[in-house]
C-alpha cells in the first residue's frame, strides 16, 4: 500500500509515485511508494512535501521508540 501525502480531493485521480523510502533512523527501506491527487501531484508544493516527508520518514518500529523515549 502507498503512503498518501498531500492532497487528494473527493473523486480525484490518484497518481503513484515509486520513489525510495528509507527510515532516517534505521534506514530500513519502504516499499510501496507515495500517492497523491492528480492535481497536487504538478505543483511545487509537492515536490517540497515529498523531499520533507523523505527527510523526515521515520518506519513503524522507529516511531514507536521515539514516542516512548519523550516520555
Ligand atoms: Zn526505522
Amino acid at each position: 500500500m502507498p503512503m498518501i501525502i498531500g492532497k487528494i480531493s473527493e473523486n480525484e485521480k490518484k497518481v503513484k509515485f515509486n520513489v525510495e523510502i528509507h527510515c532516517t533512523n534505521c534506514g530500513k527501506k519502504v516499499p510501496g511508494g507515495v500517492q497523491t491527487g492528480e492535481g497536487y501531484s504538478q505543483t511545487e508544493e509537492f515536490k517540497i512535501e515529498l523531499e520533507n516527508f523523505k527527510r523526515s520518514y521515520l518506519c513503524g518500529i522507529c516511531r514507536d521508540k521515539k514516542r516512548l523515549e519523550k516520555h
